[in-house]
């Protein structure tokens, strides 16, 4: 089964719904950047929140910025996503050992860390990209998310996220879900979300158990009569091009790019969060420079 997104919403119009399953995007991630447990975790829900929060905005060719910096050993989690909720990012420090609550449970809030930020960017064509920071409350990510959403865009929301672990390293399961609440709801509508959500439980075992993301959302509001609005593919996908690691090469200025090339001859550089490299020679690092002057 592929990687995709569902959204819903409730035939009474109090709740929206978004699910996501993304075991071939995290594991892709973990690809990529070699990651160990702890790392596949974090990065995995950021990529997934992300993604979700992607596949909200209205702008087409707009993305979303997930930043988390907890001052804890992984240092930053930074997630980007599309429009559509295809998903990028990457981790500082990828290596961190293995932490966890208790025999099979990763510890990812003592490995992001709860000292620091969570910062949302979202870039929807305007001048200015918003930006909305909130202090860290668990580093677990998933409640991160949902108090950034109450405390900056005013929102009630829920948020589960999950990311499963196998022995060999690789990712079983993935996915979470996004819901909340739309105007005029009442105490009776928490309550039903409250419901499930305990009900349900890990989204990780859920989705071990057989459930998609549709699955998910019916479990977790099995209160309610839900309407499945859409539901899409998505996969982990960069935008890096040679141009654009050009355009970075000239922006590192005259000085820095001639001590390159008389000290390398050539340049490899590679995409912060894919696994292109893009090569230069002598002479095409000459002819940046050329144009520089
Ligand atoms: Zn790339």
């Amino acid at each position: 089964m592929g990687d995709e997104i569902v959204r819903a919403i409730t035939a009474d119009g109090y709740v929206k719904a978004t699910a996501i399953t993304a075991k071939g995007i995290v594991e892709r991630a973990r690809n990529i950047h070699m990651l160990l447990p702890m790392a596949t975790a974090a990065l995995g829900r950021a990529l997934m929140g992300a993604s979700m929060m992607g596949d909200m905005l209205k702008e087409q060719n707009g993305s979303v910025t997930l930043q988390i910096k907890g001052g804890g050993p992984l240092g930053a989690v930074l997630a980007v996503s599309d429009c559509q909720g295809n998903v990028r990012g990457y981790v500082q420090n990828p290596h961190v050992e293995l932490v966890e609550k208790y025999p099979g449970k990763l510890d990812v809030g003592a490995a992001v860390g709860q000292n620091g930020t969570l910062t949302v960017m979202k870039d929807i064509g305007l001048k200015e990209p918003y930006i909305g920071s909130i202090g860290l409350f668990s580093g677990e990510i998933a409640d991160d998310l949902a108090m950034y959403f109450v405390e900056s865009e005013q929102i009630p929301t829920a948020c589960a996220l999950g990311v499963l672990v196998g022995t060999d390293q690789s990712v079983t399961t993935a996915g979470g879900y996004l819901i909340q609440l739309l105007p005029g709801a009442g105490e009776e509508i928490i309550s039903s979300i409250e419901r499930g959500v305990q009900k349900v439980g890990s989204v990780s075992h859920a989705l071990e158990g057989g459930l998609d993301g549709e699955g998910l959302l019916r479990a977790v509001l099995s209160e309610f009569s839900l309407e499945i609005l859409e539901k899409h593919p998505v996969e982990y996908r960069c935008y890096c091009s040679r141009e654009r690691v050009t355009r970075a090469l000239i922006s590192m200025g005259r000085e820095e790019l001639s001590s390159l090339l008389k000290e390398q001859g050539q340049a490899e550089l590679t995409c912060q969060f894919c696994d292109r490299v893009y090569s230069y020679t002598r002479e095409e690092l000459g002819e940046l420079l050329r144009g520089m002057s």
